[in-house]
């Protein structure tokens, strides 16, 4: 079976993830583009779907009797109103992170999909499908005993002037959210944020680097360095120490050259390089599903686990230096 896919929002990674389903994956095809701007649909649809319908509105691509699937890569503000249709309409929905912009808004996700009875959902947060995070999860798994710590960083060269200090968590730190949870099959009761000296090259309204201490339930301590004006490069750092040994997130791939007395390897720049093959198996795991009328991958539970622990990091950046508690619902049965 072919499944027909629905994007709303073709923007920057509507276009990409366009071109992953027409260009590199096998077994869906794309049948329907919207954008709150139609001319961005139609030049999508130009460059990489020329059969696909321009709709003018997400509901209404949602509706389609051509669209089985529906992936939501507009703005982050519109889509729990997509989603919830996506949900009401019975048609699996990829959903890029944030899965709702409150925790409230994620709930209604959660609570509809338990009320329609199985998946349907999965948030686009691809790092559980990078090959070098699955080898670690292996490894935490397996190899070095109960995980005590996480000593993590997320460094970006620059951000632009929009970027303020809660998009630190809510753009930033979110990928490390979840995935940590992925990684230690835990979740967190605490967080803190503590700001060192602010980098010279940090703009006025973002304070620049930040350290972000979690706990979790079994116990492990977690520092994450959030610093988005390192200059140097796109890095991201991830070492488990275990009972028995530790393990760290392999770096990307990269050519080590000696020359002038110096070895030297190249260190990526931009974000979308270092996870560009993720995303094709994410999406590859969501054709896969969608072509049996279901989603797997991580689900709305976890968007909104991510939206209750964000919005207490955000609090314990503005409360700097305080523990903030992190306590969740019950887990309802259909995410077990
Ligand atoms: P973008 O380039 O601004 O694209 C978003 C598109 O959605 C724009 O064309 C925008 O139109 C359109 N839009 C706004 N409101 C809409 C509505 N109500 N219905 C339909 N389309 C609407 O943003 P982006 O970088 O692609 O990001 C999109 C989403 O993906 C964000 O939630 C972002 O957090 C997420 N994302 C995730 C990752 C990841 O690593 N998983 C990476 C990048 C982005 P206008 O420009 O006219 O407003």
């Amino acid at each position: 079976m072919t499944v027909r896919i629905g994007v709303i929002g073709t923007g920057m990674i509507g276009r990409d993830h366009t071109r992953r389903i027409q260009q590199v994956l096998a077994g869906a095809e794309i049948t329907a583009l919207s954008d709150y701007n139609p001319d961005a649909a139609r030049a999508v649809q130009a460059d990489l779907a020329p059969d696909a319908t321009v709709h003018d509105k997400g509901e209404d691509l949602i509706a389609a009797d051509n669209v089985d699937a529906v992936l939501v890569c507009s703005t982050g503000s519109t889509h729990e109103a997509y989603v919830l249709a996506a949900i009401a309409a019975g048609k699996p929905c990829f959903c890029e992170k944030p899965l709702a912009t409150t925790a409230d808004g994620a709930k209604r996700i959660v609570d509809a999909e338990v009320a329609h009875g199985s998946r349907l959902v999965q948030v686009g947060f691809m790092r559980r499908y990078d090959a070098g995070y699955r080898m670690l999860k292996d490894v935490v798994d397996t190899q070095i005993g109960a995980p005590l710590m996480v000593h993590a960083a997320h460094r970006n060269p620059t951000v632009p002037e929009q970027y303020v200090t809660p998009m630190a968590i809510h753009d930033t730190l979110i990928h490390e959210i979840d995935v940590f949870r992925w990684l230690l099959d835990d979740d967190y009761v605490s967080a803190q944020v503590v700001f060192p000296r602010k980098s010279s090259h940090a703009h006025a309204r973002v304070a620049d680097p930040q350290i972000v201490l979690l706990e979790t339930a079994k116990g492990i301590r977690i520092d994450v360095e959030i610093f988005v004006n390192c200059r140097y490069g796109y890095d991201i750092q991830c070492q488990v120490v275990g009972e028995e040994g530790l393990a760290n997130l392999p770096e990307p791939m990269a050519i080590t050259m000696r020359k002038q007395a110096m070895m030297q390897n190249t260190i990526l720049t931009d974000w979308k390089d270092r996870f560009v093959e993720s995303y094709d198996v994410e999406l590859a795991d969501f054709v896969q599903a969608a072509a049996r009328g279901t989603a797997s991958g991580p689900s709305s539970w976890d968007g909104y686990v991510a939206a209750i622990s964000s919005d207490a990091c955000v609090e314990a950046q503005e409360k700097s230096g305080q523990i903030i508690p992190i306590s969740l619902p019950a887990r309802p049965a259909l995410y077990d």
